[in-house]
């Protein structure tokens, strides 16, 4: 077992993730391993695989190799539960994963798009959903735009709600996919802000990003993906302040 692989208390693993799509082999042979209350950066070239990576962990990328493992079992390919295994239905209402581009529903309000998950897929009665869902836009700053649909918001305002809509799912661990890369520069802050005090209050992340001085505050352990394999793990200190291998070397100063 490689030191990012802790069977005895992950709340999400990932051992010997493989990941092709035809002949080219994109993941080869991850292990990480997120214990609650982690937060963990993902940096990376473009084309490193990083988004592969975060998707093959709620299994909306179905792995070609090594295995998903959820509360210390493995997850099958099956979307319920089957002895032993994790069902990947059980998986994704666990796992919540905000996206760059938003993907919000265009045609619901900022609070339909909250309630969304939890009335349909949870069976929540509509009143309870929506009281949550208030009290989650309030934490984002956002209640006064319930009402609104999403082309009526800026791209700041649309990813704290993609991110209010995630929380209301009660997910155990949240996966971020450079969920500011789209936004103007200045609307970056106030959604790093709301992520900020995700970890603060102790939320189990996967963070890809190439805000480096973000990564560096919020994450325990940075993980460097490059070329389909980590080349480079550590704190934050050492991976993004002190990086030691060229190519991460080159990576973070142009970040800079
Ligand atoms: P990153 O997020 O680090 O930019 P990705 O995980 O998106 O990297 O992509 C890694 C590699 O896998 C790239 O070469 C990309 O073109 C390829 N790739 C990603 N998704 C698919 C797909 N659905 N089909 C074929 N190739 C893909
Ligand atoms: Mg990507």
């Amino acid at each position: 077992m490689s030191k990012n692989t802790k069977a005895d208390s992950a709340v999400i693993e990932a051992v010997g993730l493989r990941k092709s799509y035809g002949t080219l082999e994109v993941l080869k042979g991850l292990d990480l391993s997120l214990d609650r209350g982690e937060v963990v950066a993902l940096i990376g070239p473009s084309g490193s695989g990083k988004s592969t990576f975060i998707r093959c962990l709620n299994m909306m990328e179905v792995p070609t190799g090594g295995t998903i493992r959820f509360r210390q079992k493995p997850v099958g390919k099956q979307f319920r539960d089957k002895g032993e295994e994790i069902g990947i239905g059980t998986l994704r209402r666990h796992v919540g994963m905000v996206f760059q581009h938003f993907n919000l529903f265009p045609h619901k309000t900022v609070l339909q798009n909250v309630t969304e998950g939890p009335i349909v897929v949870c069976n929540r009665p509509k009143r309870e959903a929506e009281e949550v869902a208030m009290d989650l836009l309030a934490q984002v700053g956002l209640a006064e735009k319930h009402a609104a649909y999403p082309n009526h918001l800026s791209g700041g305002q649309k990813q704290r709600v993609a991110i209010a809509r995630a929380l209301a799912m009660q997910p155990e661990v949240l996966l971020l996919d450079e969920v500011t890369s789209a936004l103007d520069p200045e609307l970056v802050g106030e959604v790093l802000a709301v992520i900020r005090k995700l970890a603060e209050e102790g939320m189990t992340m996967a963070i890809v990003t190439h805000e480096m001085a973000f990564a560096a505050a919020v994450a325990s352990r940075v993980l460097f993906l490059d070329q389909g394999v980590i080349a480079e793990t550590g704190s934050a200190e050492e991976v993004i302040l002190n990086p030691q291998n060229p190519r991460l070397q080159g990576f973070v100063a142009r970040f800079k």
